[in-house]
């Protein structure tokens, strides 16, 4: 589903990503580690284009990114985003936030969208929120629902860069929770950049760590705790 054959990511002078080979499975989950700095985020974002890469491979979903003809409106279709800081349109409920992109990118009928909208909201647990606005409901609730929008797209790959670091700390365990049933229930890869060690050993099949925009070790789950 994703791999990076020698991938190099310069800002300016700076080598961000140095010689990254990784590859993930459909339906993996692969956790990311590292000191702040180490590229983790860089890595995460080259994986739907936000980030460029300037040599080697990276094949997603069958496509080449470093290829400029690579269409990538239709990347970032089947590859989702959740940033730490959640990005929910303000002036628009809940629901809406989630009915949104489908709606746009994917023209899925509205009685379609809403039901299927609906249901991710009770997957994460907010289905008495639909009507709510962003403002209304905590940050932890947010994440969620931006995890909910993610999941209408329907992505082929979820990526998650540290989506309970800006949370306050009762309410992480939520979105850990919600992350931890996607990845049991779902056939959609999954690279997770957090801190949270006791969600990589539940939940991994392998942990990533990188140092210094280099990947230091890449071991199944079971390995790494067991050897550190
Ligand atoms: P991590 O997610 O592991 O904290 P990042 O990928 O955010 O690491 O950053 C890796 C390195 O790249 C850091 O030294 C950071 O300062 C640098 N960096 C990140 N984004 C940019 C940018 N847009 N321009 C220049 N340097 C950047
Ligand atoms: P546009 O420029 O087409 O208006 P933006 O780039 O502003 O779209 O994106 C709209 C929202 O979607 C923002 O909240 C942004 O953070 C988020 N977003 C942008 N690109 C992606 C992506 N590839 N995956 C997930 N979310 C994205």
């Amino acid at each position: 589903m994703i791999e990076f054959h020698d991938v190099q990511k310069y800002y300016g002078d700076f080598h961000a990503l140095k010689d990254i080979n990784l590859t993930m499975e459909a339906g993996e989950t692969v956790v990311l580690i590292g000191p702040s700095g180490s590229g983790k985020s860089t890595l995460s974002r080259t994986i739907n284009g936000l980030e460029r890469i300037q040599s080697g491979q990276l094949i997603v979903n069958g496509q080449d990114l470093a290829n400029p003809k690579t269409d990538m409106n239709r990347i970032r279709k089947n590859v989702g985003m959740v940033f730490q800081h959640f990005n929910l349109y303000e002036n628009k409920s809940v629901l809406e936030n989630i009915m949104l992109a489908p709606r746009i990118v994917l023209h899925r009928k509205e009685d379609e969208n809403k039901k299927l909208a609906m249901q991710l909201l009770d997957q994460v647990g907010l289905a008495d929120k639909a009507n709510n606005m962003p403002s209304e409901i905590s940050g932890g609730q947010a994440q969620r629902v931006a995890i909910a929008r993610s999941l209408a797209m329907q992505p082929k790959a979820l990526i998650f860069d540290e989506p309970t670091s800006a949370l306050d700390p009762e309410m992480i365990d939520d979105v850990l929770g919600v992350m931890k049933t996607i990845a049991n229930d779902s056939s959609m890869t999954m690279l997770v950049v957090t801190h949270e060690m006791g969600f990589a050993r539940e939940v991994a099949n392998r942990v990533v760590f990188m140092a210094d925009g280099q990947i230091l070790e890449d071991d199944a789950t079971k390995e790494f705790f067991d050897h550190p």
